[in-house]
């Protein structure tokens, strides 16, 4: 089988955790980049799984070291010394901030999936505001902004955060195509990007995905199951369900809290994302309930396509997540809310122990003329395996964006600071294909008017559809 070559990384590679997503991921960046054996170092406390798998018998460098904040920039310069190269973060509870910097400092070019503070934070005493994306995000940004210039450092390029945003522009294209606006101009600056969103008549975007996999073994009491790091789903849902907050929403949530600082595109919940539900809708289930869980995009893509002063935006859309995770995870995660405790085992399904199903992953853009429409992969577990071993629909989603992202490095080394809107999501995205399953577009009449159920008439504002006060489920 023949893989494109997405280019050459010399210096040295270090890989932070190997856990779900990293074990697949290392057969992609074989794959699909030319490097030395010798120069690839993986860290993890866990240490090194069995001999033979994960392609793990081959000459890198394997460290059980659990990083922190006081031997992070010891064990940076221990990898790389004097030379350059990458980092790539798949890790939980380290500081995206101060590996990036640090990284930045040393000229090492970095790349991770999600803004993740050192472990702990979540449990400190401080305010909620504080524990959101938003404040997380900013941190980033106004470092971004205190350095503009120097070696790029990719924030969070996952599938969402990451691949999600290049789908919004993609999916403008082909909204703009079908409606016959503005055909054969793409959009090369931000004001161009959110002038079209507005003038195509986008009031909000769902980030819309339902996982579906499912393995023989039904899950037992006391463990928690996903379809990966259950230690980051469980921080996303205790987190304070966020936000980007649109010009469009003239209803405001009773414990809605906005923030006094930074780029104010969004909101946050004073109540957690595992309490929060929304309707939304995917292909192949149509209406279904999505958990209102706060990630990065919601944040970042409402920002770059504001239109106007940040304070008084003429144009911003909402956006928010809507997850319907496995079934397996959706029961852990009723059991740990019921108990009020976290299950004592975790368990993220394998992708050879999964029997069925698949990795929906879209974006709604909603509002406009043609009422909605959902554009994005769906990927079986079955071709997910064919396609990389050890890695399930949900992990190959996210890894084929990190390597995508791998490659827009190599080739635009000084960038400073970036995320996934501030790349060329056409180039990312042609990496990212071959890895997606089918990617498509459907286009739908359903509204969050559309759920009627029961003899307990919901309050709705009929009259604006794409209220945020139809879509939120749980008031
Ligand atoms: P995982 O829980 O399976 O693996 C994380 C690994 O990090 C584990 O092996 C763990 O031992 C290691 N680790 C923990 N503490 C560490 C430390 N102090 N130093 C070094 N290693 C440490 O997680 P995963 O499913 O592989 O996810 C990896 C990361 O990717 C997580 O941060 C997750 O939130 C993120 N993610 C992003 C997306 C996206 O689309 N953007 C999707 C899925 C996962």
């Amino acid at each position: 089988m023949y893989f494109e070559n997405h280019g050459s990384i010399n210096g040295h590679i270090l890989i932070i955790g190997f856990g779900s997503i990293a074990k697949g991921f290392l057969y992609l960046l074989e794959r699909h980049f030319n490097f030395k054996e010798k120069k690839l170092t993986i860290i993890d406390p866990l240490g090194k799984p069995n001999k033979g798998i994960y392609n793990l018998n081959k000459n890198y460098s394997f460290y059980e070291v659990k990083i922190s904040k006081d031997n992070y920039k010891e064990i940076i310069d221990s990898v790389f010394g004097n030379e350059k190269g990458i980092c790539i973060n798949l890790s939980i509870n380290i500081s995206s901030l101060d590996i990036m910097v640090y990284c930045r400092k040393k000229e090492i070019l970095y790349i991770d999936t999600v803004v993740e503070p050192w472990e702990g934070f979540y449990n400190d005493n401080i305010d909620n505001a504080q524990k959101t994306n938003y404040a997380l995000r900013q941190a980033i940004r106004d470092e971004k902004n205190k350095n503009p210039k120097g070696s790029t450092a990719i924030s969070c390029c996952g599938a969402n955060p990451g691949m999600v945003s290049w789908l919004v522009k993609e999916a403008l294209i082909k909204l703009s195509d079908n409606l016959g606006y503005n055909k054969n101009k793409i959009p090369e600056t931000r004001l161009e990007w959110a002038t079209l969103m507005r003038d195509l008549g986008v009031k909000g975007i769902h980030i819309a995905e339902r996982d579906s996999q499912k393995s023989k073994i039904n899950k037992r009491s006391n463990v928690f199951v996903n379809t990966w790091s259950v230690d980051g789903f469980l921080s996303e849902s205790f987190q304070p369900a966020e936000l980007g907050w649109g010009t469009h929403e003239n209803w405001f949530p009773p414990n809605g809290r906005v923030f006094d600082f930074g780029c104010k595109s969004s909101i946050w919940l004073n109540q957690i994302g595992a309490k929060t539900l929304v309707y939304t809708w995917c292909p192949t289930h149509g209406a279904q309930y999505g958990f209102l869980i706060t990630h990065n995009e919601s944040i970042s893509i409402s920002d770059y396509f504001t239109l106007g002063d940040i304070g008084f935006p003429t144009f911003r859309p909402t956006c928010h997540y809507a997850y319907h995770p496995c079934d397996d995870a959706i029961l852990s995660l009723h059991e740990t809310l019921g108990s009020g405790r976290i299950q004592d085992n975790y368990k993220i399904l394998q992708a050879d122990e999964i029997i069925d199903g698949y990795d929906e992953l879209g974006v709604l853009l909603y509002g406009h003329e043609r009422n909605a429409l959902w554009y994005g992969s769906i990927l079986s577990n079955e071709q997910a395996k064919q396609l990389v071993p050890y890695q399930n629909a949900t992990g190959l989603q996210v890894s084929s964006a990190v390597i995508a992202g791998i490659s827009w490095a190599l080739n635009n080394p000084e960038s400073g600071i970036v995320e996934a809107e501030e790349m060329d999501f056409k180039k990312c995205l042609s990496i990212q294909k071959p890895y997606l399953g089918s990617l498509e577009l459907h286009f739908t009449d359903w509204n969050p008017l559309n759920i009627n159920l029961s003899n307990f008439p919901r309050e709705i504002d009929a009259l604006n559809p794409w209220s945020f006060k139809n879509i939120l489920a749980t008031k």
